[in-house]
């Protein structure tokens, strides 16, 4: 097989292995919303198949073409586990946790950036589009465009972009904002990200910037927003599917059916304020201001990077609070807070959500928060509030929702309370506009945006 004309650099490929030899699609609105780019365009996926050591030739899967990058065990601790997570992902969230600044760990994520961009050179056709994605990568525009000057190079990047305020500590920020001005449009998903972005490289870089464009020599990169987005038709569909109905009510019936579910789905990640939010929903049962068998909270905490230091103390937090709360308000086979440190499937978190009378999102800081896009499209039956967090990306587009700031415990037992008591009619009118939004912007809205951006080399069309 040749080169491609399209190719998506991540650092995960979008299969999990489920045998010796057996893949299956990763689950996730990335995947879903560039495959059929991938098949009309003859596309390829350069990414790490997730397993330390490995080394596989490139292969193919339900209409991709797979190109897998190898990671050595140390290289995961210091690229991923470190630099990725340790040092990037807590200084663009607000610093929530302390980063790590540690040579070894960014000299060990240039050296996996350079792998990426060597394999993408090799991988491209002449004049091809590679959008490369995330925190993970962002050296890899630069390198790339050195090797290869022809390419047309997109970034996006998932998770926040930080102010100066915070950006500035990080040892190595002249490098990364040189990383991604190798590209000719680097996504955010908020306005705000673009403009730090911008910000960042006049006052660092001494570059100047017209708009939302960098002119460097006979070059412009651009840098704008492309709130992600989740399949709305997908969800839409599958929860008017009689099974999926009978398994929410199921669920209902397995919790008691209490007046008030209340849900949060989230990665056991420190950015998503569960302790807040279960300190919030322990206090209203503290005050009475809810009765402990008038309702549960359902919090789904998805086991990740278990072998992070940060992690660690933090599962240990939370399950310290939820035994608490358990301990203190329930009754012989009922506990208020049902918390499952598992990790569930589309149906049963469709189920979930059409469960829910309240979906509870209260990050302290995330890029999108798909979570919340997702129980408004699961709601067609317009019921349901969605309580959810200013500092979430979705934030910007959701507003219909019922708007928190999870740092200020009294106003989240406020309006947590307010959407309980909420009347259907108001219910209505809030999902009805929440919907329209998520409709219109779906995850494949959102892919065409950014290629056509990419390839036009214009500014996006406006939103509404
Ligand atoms: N998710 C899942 N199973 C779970 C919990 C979450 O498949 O048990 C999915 C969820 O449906 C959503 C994604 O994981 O699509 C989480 O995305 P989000 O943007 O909310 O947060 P992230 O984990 O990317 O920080």
């Amino acid at each position: 097989r040749g080169t491609s004309s399209f190719l998506i650099v991540a650092n995960r490929l979008p299969v999990d292995r489920v045998g010796e030899n057996e893949w299956r699609r990763s689950p996730g609105g990335l995947v879903t919303a560039i495959a059929p780019v991938m098949q009309r365009r003859d596309g390829a996926w350069l990414g790490w198949t997730g397993a330390a050591g490995e080394e596989l030739k490139p292969f193919d899967h339900d209409g991709m073409h797979l190109i897998p990058i190898p990671l050595s065990q140390l290289e995961v601790e210091l690229y991923y586990e470190g630099f990725s997570n340790a040092t990037l992902w807590p200084l663009y969230h607000d610093v929530v946790a302390t980063p790590v600044y540690s040579r070894v760990l960014w000299d060990a994520y240039r050296a996996v950036n350079d792998r990426f961009a060597r394999a993408a050179a090799d991988a491209a056709a002449p004049g091809a589009v590679v959008w490369v994605q995330d925190y993970q990568l962002q050296l890899v525009p630069a390198m790339l465009r050195k090797l290869r000057p022809d390419l047309k190079i997109g970034f996006f990047l998932h998770i926040p972009f930080p102010p100066g305020e915070l950006f500035y500590q990080l040892p190595w920020r002249n490098e990364i904002l040189e990383g991604l001005l190798g590209a000719d449009l680097v996504g955010f998903q908020r306005p705000g990200g673009a403009a730090n972005f911008l910000r960042l490289c006049r006052r660092l870089l001494g570059v100047q910037h017209l708009r939302n464009a960098i002119q460097l020599g006979d070059r412009t990169v651009r840098a704008e927003s492309f709130p992600i987005s989740v399949d709305f038709g997908e969800l839409d569909q599958l929860v008017r599917e009689p099974r999926i109905q009978q398994r929410a009510k199921e669920i209902r019936a397995e919790l008691g059916d209490p007046e008030h579910v209340l849900l949060g789905v989230d990665r056991l990640d420190y950015t998503k304020g569960i302790g807040q939010r279960l300190k919030a929903f322990g206090e209203l049962l503290d005050d009475g201001a809810i009765k402990p068998d008038e309702a549960v909270f359902v919090q789904v905490a998805t086991p990740t990077r278990e072998r992070v230091a940060e992690y660690i103390r933090l599962r240990n937090d939370i399950e310290l609070r939820v035994g608490r709360i358990n301990g203190e308000h329930g009754v012989l086979g009922r506990m208020p807070i049902s918390y499952l440190h598992q990790s569930y499937n589309k149906e049963e978190l469709a189920a979930l959500y059409c469960a829910a009378d309240v979906m509870v999102v209260t990050p302290l800081r995330d890029g999108m928060n798909l979570v919340a896009k997702e129980y408004v499209a699961c709601r067609h039956d317009l019921r349901g509030a969605l309580v959810l967090s200013e500092f979430a990306g979705a934030a910007d587009e959701l507003r219909q929702s019922y708007m928190v700031n999870p740092y200020d415990i009294a106003g989240m037992k406020r309006v947590m309370l307010a959407a309980m008591r909420a009347t259907p009619h108001e219910l209505a009118r809030r999902m009805r506009s929440l919907r329209r939004r998520v409709a219109t912007y779906d995850v494949d809205r959102w892919a065409s945006d950014f290629l056509a951006a990419l390839e036009s080399g214009e500014p996006a069309a406006p939103r509404e």
